[in-house]
């Protein structure tokens, strides 16, 4: 095998409060061998996503912390170019953790083979991969959304919360998103077919839930946490579900806030339930066809923002708290 020089982007060192640039090193390694069981994948597209935060904190969560030194980590989709394993043949698209490099060598385990053009692949890391799989269940398996009920959506333009409000659409309830800036919540509304969007950066939430959920709110699917979730508690119906999807809002925050306003659980017998995606990996091969077959009738739409160069991580990864993106946000290397 031939010598291949990866670039990498290394995790150096544990971010207090948001990251700067110098938490991470673009790197450079050599590749020149291949043990038998080892494949090397050539990264195309690496999913930036909001839980990269949370995996460079040393704290106990659903996933072991990256290791200083380490590569970053991170879902991608790629190519295999060199295969000493009998399951992945050279040339094959597969998914996983490939991490942020150009190169991933490999055992294999937790890739799955991609049957997929080449241009088709970064759908894989967005509503065909984790985050759409993450709508799915929170959606279907969690909040269990009943027709005609009030779904409400935060983060509703990103990547899991517009694959949220259409499934919940797609099952007959009203579906209101809130998400920052004018141009967002006209996309939610009119391209994602959402019944009304808040733009939380220019208006009153509280007064805007009032206003569109005036039947109160049956579901409340969170991406956000904070002042969003307080303001979303105290529309809640009886017997609602608030799935607990993320907090991006609190993600930089070195003392997470809490919900204020939890009596309305007690008052109106709600459940307020988190849930990790990767619980439900022995179902994302029907879910993955279920929202597929969506996708070909036209009722599901799904966005990709793609960047172009690992150079570009720490841009785009700063994108996911700024805001400055819509759909799924993704490197292509
Ligand atoms: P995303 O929504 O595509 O991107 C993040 C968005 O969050 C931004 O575009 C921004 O949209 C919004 N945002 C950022 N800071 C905010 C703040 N302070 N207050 C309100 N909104 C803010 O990201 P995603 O990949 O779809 O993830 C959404 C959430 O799901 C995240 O919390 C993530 O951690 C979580 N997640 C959970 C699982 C799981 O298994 N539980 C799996 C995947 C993702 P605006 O421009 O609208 O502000």
């Amino acid at each position: 095998m031939k010598n291949l020089e990866n670039k990498l982007v290394r995790l150096v060192k544990r971010p207090k409060g948001f990251p700067n640039e110098d938490t991470w090193k673009l790197d450079s390694e050599s590749i020149n061998d291949l043990s038998v069981g080892e494949i090397i994948i050539e990264n195309l597209y690496i999913s930036i996503d909001p839980a990269m935060r949370g995996w460079m904190n040393e704290v106990r969560s659903y996933i072991k912390p990256i290791e200083i030194g380490e590569v970053m980590r991170a879902g991608s989709v790629g190519k295999v170019i060199h295969s000493k394993n009998k399951l992945y043949k050279k040339g094959a698209f597969v998914s996983g953790w490939g991490g942020v490099q150009k190169y991933c060598r490999t055992d294999g385990k937790g890739f799955v083979e991609i049957n997929s053009k080449k241009n088709d692949l970064p759908i894989f890391l967005g509503t065909l991969g984790m985050t759409g799989l993450t709508a799915y269940f929170g959606i279907l398996e969690v909040a269990r959304v009943k027709k005609r009920e009030t779904v409400l959506v935060s983060a509703a333009a990103g990547s899991v919360g517009s694959i949220a409000g259409q499934i919940a659409k797609i099952k007959g309830c009203k579906v209101i998103g809130i998400a920052g800036g004018k141009d967002k919540c006209n996309y939610v509304v009119n391209e994602l077919g959402f019944d009304a969007c808040i733009d939380y950066k220019n208006e009153s939430v509280l007064r805007s839930i009032k206003r569109e959920c005036p039947d109160g709110v049956d579901v409340y699917f969170d991406n956000v946490g904070g002042d969003i979730l307080d303001s979303a508690l105290i529309f809640i119906n009886r017997n609602a579900r608030i799935v607990i999807c993320g907090a991006i809002s609190q993600y930089n925050n070195s003392v997470v806030v809490g919900p204020k306003n939890y009596l309305s659980i007690l008052v109106n017998r709600a459940k307020m339930m988190g849930m990790v995606v990767f619980d439900y990996a022995d179902r994302y091969s029907s879910a993955i066809e279920e929202m597929n077959g969506w996708i070909k009738k036209g009722n599901l739409k799904s966005k990709e923002d793609i960047y172009v160069g690992l150079d570009n991580f720490y841009n785009v990864f700063q994108k996911l708290f700024n805001g400055n993106k819509l759909g799924k946000l993704i490197i292509k290397v």
